[in-house]
C-alpha cells in the first residue's frame, strides 16, 4: 500500500523548504494541493514536475474515497497547502482521519509553520501554549471566543487577518484588559518581518498609528492569565480582616 505524505511548504521564504520535502514532492505519484495554480508555481520554482490535483475544504469529502483507494492500490501521494504545514488552519483533517481509520500509512514531514515560528521568537512563555486558530470574524462570535479564554493560564496564539486586526485588538482589550502582555508577529520569514510587543493597549496604539502594521500576514500572541491569588476574590471586609491577621503573624 502507498503512503500519504504531509508536506509543509514555505510561509514566505522559498529557501525554507526542506531537502526531504523536495525529494518527497519529486517522488510521489501525485500531489493533492489546496490551490493547484499556487502549488504549480511553487513546484516550477524548484524545478519539480508532478501531477497536481485540487483538495480543499469544499471537495475534501468527495475526494477522500478516491484518494484512499489510490493509496490502497499502492500510489504514494503528498498533501500540501498554500503555505506552511497542512492541517494547521488548512485542509486535510478529513483525509488524514480517514487514512488513520482505514490503516493507510500517513507520514508528516516537519517544516514551516507560522504558529511555532511566531511563538519561538515572541519572548512569551512557550512551555505551554494554546493555539486558537483564527480569531472569529464576526464580532459577537469573537467576543464569545475571547471571553472563554480570559482565565486561560497558557500563552494564547491566534491567526488574524490584517483587515480585522484593529477591530480585534479593541475586543482583546475589552476582554483581557489593556495591560495584558501581547506580541504581534507580522510577515514572518519575509522582507518586512516585524514583532510588536508590549501591553495590548500599546500594541493597539502602534498598529493604529502605522498603517503598514495593518498589512500582511499576522500571528497574535497573548501572555496567559496569571492565576488570581485566592484571597483576591474575598469581599473587602474579609480582605481587611485577613490583612490584620497576617500582620499579627510572627
Ligand atoms: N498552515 C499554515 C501554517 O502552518 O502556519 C497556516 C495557514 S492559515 C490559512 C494562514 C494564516 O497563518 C495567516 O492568515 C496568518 O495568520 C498565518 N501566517 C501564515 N504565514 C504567515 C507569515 N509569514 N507571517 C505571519 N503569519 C502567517
Amino acid at each position: 500500500a502507498g503512503t500519504l505524505y504531509l508536506v509543509p511548504t514555505p510561509i514566505g521564504n522559498l529557501a525554507d523548504i526542506s531537502e526531504r520535502a523536495l525529494a518527497t514532492l519529486q517522488s510521489v505519484a501525485a500531489i493533492a494541493a489546496e490551490d493547484t495554480r499556487h502549488t504549480r508555481q511553487l513546484l516550477n520554482h524548484y524545478g519539480i514536475q508532478a501531477q497536481v490535483f485540487a483538495l480543499h475544504d469544499h471537495n475534501e469529502r468527495q475526494q477522500a474515497q478516491g484518494l484512499i483507494a489510490r493509496l490502497q492500490q499502492g500510489d504514494n501521494l503528498a498533501l500540501v497547502s498554500d503555505a506552511g504545514t497542512p492541517l494547521i488552519s488548512d485542509p486535510g483533517y478529513f483525509i488524514v482521519s480517514q487514512c488513520r481509520a482505514m490503516g493507510v500509512k500517513v507520514v508528516p514531514l516537519p517544516g514551516p509553520c507560522a504558529v511555532t515560528t511566531a511563538l519561538s521568537g515572541a519572548g512569551l512563555a512557550t512551555d505551554r501554549f494554546c493555539f486558537e486558530g483564527f480569531v472569529a470574524a464576526k464580532p459577537q462570535q469573537r467576543r464569545k471566543q475571547l471571553n472563554a479564554l480570559v482565565d486561560e493560564p497558557r500563552t494564547l496564539v491566534f491567526y488574524e487577518s490584517p483587515h480585522r486586526i484593529l477591530a480585534s485588538l479593541t475586543d482583546f482589550i475589552e476582554c483581557f484588559g489593556g495591560d495584558r502582555q501581547c506580541v504581534l508577529a507580522r510577515e514572518l520569514t519575509k522582507q518586512f518581518e516585524t514583532f510588536l510587543s508590549g501591553s495590548l493597549s500599546s500594541v493597539a496604539e502602534q498598529v493604529q498609528a502605522d498603517s503598514n502594521q495593518q498589512r500582511g500576514e499576522m500571528v497574535l500572541m497573548l501572555a496567559g492569565a496569571t492565576p488570581a491569588k485566592a484571597h483576591d476574590s474575598l469581599p473587602p471586609e474579609a480582605q481587611q480582616l485577613l490583612q490584620r491577621l497576617l500582620a499579627e503573624l510572627p
